[in-house]
């Protein structure tokens, strides 16, 4: 049989009804049985304590005469008609004196069994001639002054208790044949709550996986259910940006590489085929060599930000002062600032500022952000990079007065392959991946990079570091 919860559900509920039809019938008609008995031990006790006051004279005349006392007779007779207890009034010595049943008087009890006399109750004792059934029977002391004087034995049938067991048997049977359909109908119950929100889970993730992001998972019932139901539609909403992300990283991808192959394959074709004159070539073979360049660029840029993903990105922390490396990487800069005709103030609030970070990389943040700096500014303005201390941390800034970011692209500028629209005409070279390697660096440093801007005004890109600990 397949294994399902309807399947697994038949199964329990049949192991269910008959592990509590044997339990019932084994265990708990012995403990049944067992209660009858003491029940009818009980009432041997209280019987014959009554018929010892009651009868008292009685029982000592008959048993000082030895003769039947017959008014003590009659009185047991309707005790034994009336209760279904035969009462024997036995001498010391075991001969029965007066009988409810009269066959048994003058017999001795030691005759019928050797051993009667050793404990208080014997059952199934079975006198052929005296009783028709085998019989439970209880022995009680009569006593004069302290010195036994007889007995009063009184029997009553095992039968009775055989047959009230099975009275009461019946009833529970009957019952626990009613309790059956009840007990399915619970565990249909547990089927439907559990059962029903499970399909719809499953269709639900089938739609999902197919790539129907938009198909709409309602569960009703259990809260657990409920809050499963949430989490994976929260997953399918996840799944679907990720799905659109991967879409246009592919689109961005395939149009970041085939613009620039598309112009190097044409000029290098017509400098082969000799379209482009021998002296216009080296124009040319320069154009194929920038984008060539923009290629490696890209690529090595995108490892990067796999490296930086698969975690394998091991940051060398050493201590240094941020001053300087701000300083060198200006440096590097300063031509491009001659072209444009821009001034770049550095602005330090010590002399020297030691850091815990991993130089290369926070020189590659530098770069990234006053690279974006000169690019994004107009001639003739001023970038300023500065440093501030507050408690451990550093914080360094690279301010610009140039195109600043519109209002709803900022939170957008630190995608992959995010370019604003009114930077995508002053920069032909960007990748839209800098920004992106940037946070990266800075969140593996367990530190924040920030942007405030304007646009048309400016910007400012604020990172923190931490201080070295003296
Ligand atoms: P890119 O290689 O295109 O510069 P980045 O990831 O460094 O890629 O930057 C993403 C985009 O963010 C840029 O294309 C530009 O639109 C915007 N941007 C970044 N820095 C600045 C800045 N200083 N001023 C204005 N826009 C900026």
């Amino acid at each position: 049989m397949k294994k399902t919860l309807w399947s697994r559900l038949i199964v329990c509920y049949l192991l269910a009804g008959v592990m509590v039809f044997l339990l019932l019938n084994t265990y708990g008609k012995d403990l049944l049985e067992k209660r009858l008995t003491d029940q009818k031990k009980d009432l041997l006790i209280d019987e014959a304590r009554l018929i010892e006051t009651e009868y008292k004279d009685s029982i000592y005349a008959s048993i000082d005469d030895s003769q039947p006392q017959y008014s003590l007779k009659a009185q047991l007779k309707s005790i034994s008609t009336y209760l279904g207890i035969t009462v024997w009034i036995v001498k010391k010595d075991g001969t029965i004196i007066t009988a409810s049943n009269d066959v048994a008087e003058q017999k001795n009890v030691n005759d019928l069994d050797p051993k009667f006399f050793d404990k208080y109750f014997s059952e199934n004792n079975y006198y052929p001639g005296i009783f028709t059934l085998p019989m439970m029977s209880y022995t009680h002391t009569v006593s004069y002054d302290f010195e036994l004087s007889g007995y009063i034995i009184l029997h009553t049938p095992m039968q009775g208790i055989a047959d009230e067991a099975v009275n009461y048997f019946d009833i529970i049977n009957i019952c626990f044949l009613l309790f059956l359909p009840l007990l399915f109908i619970l565990f249909l119950y547990i089927y439907y709550i559990t059962a029903i929100p499970l399909k719809n889970l499953t269709k639900a993730a089938k739609e999902y996986s197919s790539g129907n992001y938009n198909y709409a998972l309602v569960l009703k019932g259990l809260s657990e259910y409920r809050d499963l139901g949430a989490a994976i539609s929260y997953m399918s909403g996840e799944l679907s940006k990720l799905d659109d992300y991967q879409k246009r990283f592919v689109a961005n991808i395939s149009h970041d590489f085939r613009s620039p192959l598309t112009s190097i394959k044409g000029f290098a074709e017509a400098i082969k085929d000799g379209t482009i004159p021998h002296e216009m070539q080296d124009k040319y073979l320069n154009i194929i060599l920038f984008e060539t360049e923009r290629l490696t660029k890209l690529t090595s840029s995108l490892l990067e930000l796999n490296r930086f993903e698969n975690k394998g990105t091991f940051l060398d922390i050493t201590s240094y002062d941020i001053n300087n490396i701000i300083k060198k990487t200006a440096e590097s800069f300063e031509g491009a600032c001659r072209d444009k005709k821009i001034t770049l103030n550095l602005v330090f609030s010590s002399k020297e500022t030691y850091v815990d970070a991993d130089m290369g990389k926070i020189q590659q943040v530098l770069y990234n952000l006053i690279d974006n700096a000169i690019k994004f500014s107009h001639n003739n303005s001023k970038i300023k990079v500065s440093t501030e201390e507050k408690g451990d941390k550093v914080f360094v800034s690279v301010r610009d007065y140039g195109i600043g970011i519109p209002r709803d692209s900022i939170k957008k500028i630190w995608e992959r392959f995010y370019k604003t629209d009114t930077s995508r005409g002053k920069d032909k070279r960007g990748t839209g991946l800098g920004l992106s390697i940037t946070k990266e660096i800075i969140q593996a440093h367990n530190e924040n990079i920030n942007v405030i801007s304007t646009e048309g005004v400016g910007s400012e890109f604020i990172f923190s570091l931490t201080k070295t600990i003296e």
